[in-house]
């Protein structure tokens, strides 16, 4: 597959696509109807789908019975957090093995030339990118993840959460269903934007962006205090009118959907001329210049905000033109401060 078709790749062999990022129809004033019904397979498949199907899955044979759920009780919940590591095992370490061991596509599409096992790096617990991912992976992300679902259920099993029914309110849940990903975009911009206030940045959300060339096992490389915050939008489900396989829609969307956004490849070669799109390059943006793309261009937060950059030269300008008056900012404050000394 020629990758050059699509982009362009530059002396230190990073390719960027030639086309803009663009957002998701929706959101546009006046509505455009025939550009949504074009997008809608892109938002089905394949990634949403999968996220979906594998939460009925759990619900049709990993998740216990609700009687058993009504009390915590270790073996359920240990039995939840196998489930939940096999899983990421499998889905993550797929994505890993066929892109960054085997290589089986070598650079083609990948939007950093280098391979992050090329480089080490003191930023990562025994300097390694890779051994530092999986740790923060399982031994908080895995974690929380599923004390999450823990609370969620047992809330479900005690009447403490509403769970409509599908037979008896099939479009209440089917409306919810599809808002999912928005609901997602939503909690992730604010949660996001909130760890990059510099105090939070610091203690918090550094940790993430130590990934500066994001792979497969940087998607939950986060801090605990990240993977409580990122989690946490199972929590909406409490007051939404859902369903417990919904939470779990919800939880899969933020758990396995952050794969897709770290793949570091912009379309992931499937048999001989199949490409599916990862969508990743506005957070791969956000990686490379930090203060960019808060959100994943569902909803165009960012473009409101003034922190939309899609990759393109005119995006790049916007970038440096809110940087320098950020400077000029600061360096006014500064001239401010100096001279309220010198007249004290
Ligand atoms: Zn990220
Ligand atoms: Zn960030």
């Amino acid at each position: 597959m020629d990758d050059l078709k699509y982009g362009t790749r530059n002396k230190r062999g990073d390719w960027a696509p030639s086309e803009p990022v663009q957002y998701a129809p929706l959101f546009l004033f006046p509505t455009r109807i025939v550009a949504i019904l074009k997008w809608l397979p892109d938002y089905f498949f394949p990634w949403n789908t999968i996220f979906a199907a594998s939460a009925v899955a759990y619900w049709a044979w990993v998740i216990p019975p609700i009687e058993t759920m009504q009390a915590l009780g270790i073996g359920w919940i240990a039995w939840l957090y196998a489930v939940n590591a096999i899983s990421v095992l499998f889905f993550y370490g797929a994505f890993e093995l066929h892109l960054y061991v085997l290589k089986r596509q070598e650079n083609r599409f990948k939007y950093n030339g280098k391979f992050p096992a090329e480089q080490k790096s003191k930023a990562f617990w025994f300097e390694s990118q890779n051994i530092d991912n999986v740790l923060r992976t399982f031994l908080s992300g895995v974690t929380i993840w599923t004390a999450i679902e823990v609370a969620m259920l047992w809330a479900y099993a005690n009447g403490h959460a509403p769970w409509l029914s599908f037979a008896e309110n099939p479009w209440t849940l089917a409306i919810v269903a599809l808002i999912v990903p928005i609901i997602h975009e939503f909690h992730f911009f604010c949660i996001h934007r909130l760890i990059h206030t510099p105090f939070l940045y610091k203690w918090v959300h550094s940790v993430h962006h130590n990934s500066v060339n994001p792979s497969p096992w940087s998607s939950l490389s986060m801090h605990p205090v990240e993977h409580l915050l990122y989690f946490g939008t199972a929590f909406y489900h409490l007051i939404l009118p859902s369903s417990p396989i919904l939470m779990l829609y919800q939880l899969h969307y933020a758990g396995f959907g952050a794969i897709p956004g770290h793949v570091g490849f912009d379309k992931v070669e499937v048999g001989e001329d199949k490409l599916v799109d990862s969508h990743a390059y506005a957070h791969y943006l956000h990686h490379k210049y930090f203060e960019v793309n808060y959100g994943d261009a569902l909803i165009p937060l960012d473009r409101w905000f003034g922190t939309w950059h899609d990759g393109s030269q005119e995006g790049e300008a916007r970038m440096q033109e809110r940087y320098r008056k950020r400077k000029e900012k600061l360096a006014a404050r500064k001239a401010r401060v100096e001279m309220g000394g010198a007249a004290e």
